[in-house]
């Protein structure tokens, strides 16, 4: 992702009220605290712009969404997304409030700290940052080191659903699984778009539209406890 500094960033997102700011307080209260229901929790890490989880929060309203997002200036475009001028004469914006959905501009390393044992039912990881060199390894999202945090938030029968076109960080991944004591593989795909099982209902995000239409092929993986 190519990053600019946006001065306007951080204000917008302390006056927004799509954004939760002091996301610790609520760790093991978000259902009751925020969204008011008792309706499964589902996260997206590394959201970017948000096209994935945006989507999904307007299909699936019984269904609660926080997006994580670690940079500010990214997190706004999402939240600009949801600003929409409120008639053709004026240039005043009002923001679309799903009920359903919020955001948290905070670095995925903490999520232990924001959720609690079994607060949520699944984790997408989409297009996540490779970390190409041996010695970042453990910053992948799908590392061992991210999947002992999964396994501190999950519920039992929580998923991890992860999509990429990169095949090096996609076998690093499934190595990881294959490897580990507590987590298997459910599902796997290396052409997720002509997979018709695999992909019924997926939802493109801002990258997998940027790359299947130079014909990378999408690789898809769902994790679960053994
Ligand atoms: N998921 C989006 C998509 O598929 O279009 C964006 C993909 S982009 C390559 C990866 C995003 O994950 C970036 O916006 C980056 O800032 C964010 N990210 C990477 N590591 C993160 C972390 N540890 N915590 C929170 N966000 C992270």
């Amino acid at each position: 992702m190519r990053l600019r500094n946006i001065p306007r960033a951080e204000s917008v997102l302390a006056n927004s009220e799509m954004v939760i700011k002091d996301e610790r307080h609520f760790r093991g209260k978000w259902n009751s605290e925020i969204f008011h229901n008792n309706h499964p929790l589902h996260i997206e890490v590394g959201m970017g712009k948000g096209q994935f989880i945006l989507t999904l929060a307007e299909q699936n309203p019984d269904i609660n969404y926080i997006g994580i997002e670690r940079y500010s200036s990214v997190l706004l475009r999402a939240v600009e997304k949801l600003e929409v001028t409120s008639d053709s004469s004026s240039e005043e914006t009002v923001t679309l409030h799903l009920p359903n959905l919020r955001f948290i501009c905070m670095d995925a390393t903490d999520l232990p700290e924001v959720f609690a044992e079994n607060e949520v039912s699944r984790i997408y990881l989409n297009f996540s940052d490779p970390w190409p060199k041996a010695r970042h390894a453990r910053r992948r999202l799908t590392s061992a080191e991210f999947f002992a945090r999964y396994d501190k938030i999950l519920i039992p029968d929580g998923t991890v659903e992860f999509k990429t076109d990169n095949r090096d960080l996609f076998d690093f991944s499934t190595e990881q699984l294959e490897t580990s004591d507590i987590w298997k593989m459910t599902a796997c795909t290396y052409d997720l778009h002509h997979d018709p099982a695999m992909n019924e209902g997926n939802v493109m995000t801002e990258y997998e539209e940027k790359f299947s239409s130079m014909k990378h092929p999408i690789n898809k993986l769902i994790a679960a406890r053994k």
